[in-house]
């Protein structure tokens, strides 16, 4: 009984039997027999020399492990030479098919574990670990010239080469292209003057040594400080408030202000009715905590407008804020006035982030993934790994874990 059927991975193979050997299911397969070219001469030839049965684990079928015995041909040609069928689905002298190691080496990317991708496919963790390995030799290319927009970003990798890395990204684009081991300022600088001849835009959170790395590896490139970043500074500044103030409430209030502290972060006019009494009666209660919270709304009020006539009138945006620095000054409450002055160091960068609008926060979401994929991996030590399982990730993103 021979029957050619459509089966994932068997493309152009005859199945000449399917039968169940205890819990496995094995597939036997051959493919028919037509004209090849000898390697070696170039001549035609159809005659069969012998053939040898070859044993392939494949990929499960309705949750059953699954082999393939394979009757693979060899011709011979009138030159004397001996050579083996071509077939879609197995290299030679491997004893997995071509499917199999496909949907391996994906799932080494985006399974949890290598130990759990291994248990999924029956092998090894270090046949995965070397899957993984060989895979990411061949996808990484290393970055030769940096885009014209870049993103930097520094997360919490805690590998041997160091507690924090930076992650280098496409400012346009938003891929991550790149992954230092360590964020000091002298790894930075030399990376920068290696790759960035063409950088002209370089977005970043407030860190004072990103920032001279910047300056002194590209000359004078436009800085924009991160939105996100720069606004937590009057958020933390209002926290820092509430959290002095509170101590004086007795013990009731002093745990109820604290456990809704949310909702003085929260726009005024989103607040539920509930929230909007809690947050009176704290108000209520002290004079400085008003005027921080009332300063935070006025500062939310710059925020939104900058948004909107940033890009054409940054003139006018600057002159407004320079109105709140003076608003914020007058108050002399000690945490604001400190927030304000982060805010006049970089001042610059801020008003770029109105006039170009590019942000670092999608790097935030890589982050938090780089965050599950550690806690995941049990810590991925070697840093290479690490780099290499961050970077697929994305690459694969979009790509399912079956595709043949
Ligand atoms: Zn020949």
């Amino acid at each position: 009984m021979n029957f050619i059927m459509f089966m994932p991975g068997l493309k152009d193979s005859v199945i000449t039997k399917v039968e169940e050997f205890g819990e496995t299911i094995r597939i036997y397969v051959e493919m028919a027999r037509k004209v090849h070219r000898c390697p070696q001469c170039q001549e035609r030839t159809k005659k069969v020399h012998d053939y040898r049965l070859q044993k392939i684990h494949h990929l499960k079928w309705f949750e059953r492990k699954t082999q393939i015995f394979y009757k693979r041909r060899r011709y011979v040609c009138g030159c004397g030479k001996r050579f083996s069928e071509n077939n879609a689905f197995v290299e030679r002298y491997q004893r997995t098919s071509l499917e199999w190691n496909l949907a391996v080496s994906i799932r080494s990317i985006k399974g949890k574990t290598f130990k759990e991708t291994a248990e999924i496919y029956g092998t090894s963790s270090t046949t995965i670990v070397r899957r993984f390995d060989s895979l990411s030799k061949n996808e990484i290319r290393p970055i030769v010239e940096l885009p014209s927009v870049i993103a930097i970003d520094e997360y919490k990798g805690d590998t041997k080469e160091g507690k924090y890395q930076l992650i280098i990204a496409d400012g346009v684009t938003k891929e991550p292209l790149d992954i230092l081991p360590n964020r000091y300022k002298n790894t930075i600088k030399h990376y920068l003057k290696k790759h960035g001849a063409k950088v002209q835009v370089v977005v970043m959170d407030m860190s004072p040594s990103f920032k001279a790395a910047v300056q002194e590896a590209l000359g004078r490139p436009v800085i924009v400080a991160d939105r996100f970043h720069f606004c937590r500074y009057i958020y933390w500044s209002l926290d820092g408030v509430r959290r002095r103030v509170q101590k004086e409430f007795h013990g009731y209030d002093r745990k109820k202000c604290k456990r809704i502290k949310y909702v003085f972060h929260k726009a005024s006019e989103r607040l539920t009715e509930e929230e909007r009494w809690h947050l009176h009666r704290y108000l209520d209660m002290s004079e400085e905590l008003k005027q921080a919270y009332d300063l935070k709304e006025a500062y939310r009020a710059w925020f939104c407008r900058a948004k909107e006539i940033g890009q054409e009138q940054i003139a006018e945006v600057k002159k407004e804020l320079l109105t709140l620095y003076k608003k914020i000054e007058d108050s002399k409450i000690p945490e604001m006035c400190k927030a304000i002055q982060t805010f006049k160091n970089w001042q610059t960068e801020i008003l770029n982030s109105f006039v170009y609008s590019y942000s670092n926060g999608f790097l935030e979401g890589i982050n938090n993934s780089t965050k599950v994929l550690k806690r995941n991996a049990f810590g991925y030590r070697s840093f290479e790994r690490f780099r290499a399982k961050i970077l697929l990730t994305h690459k694969y993103k979009r790509m399912g874990s079956h595709v043949g």
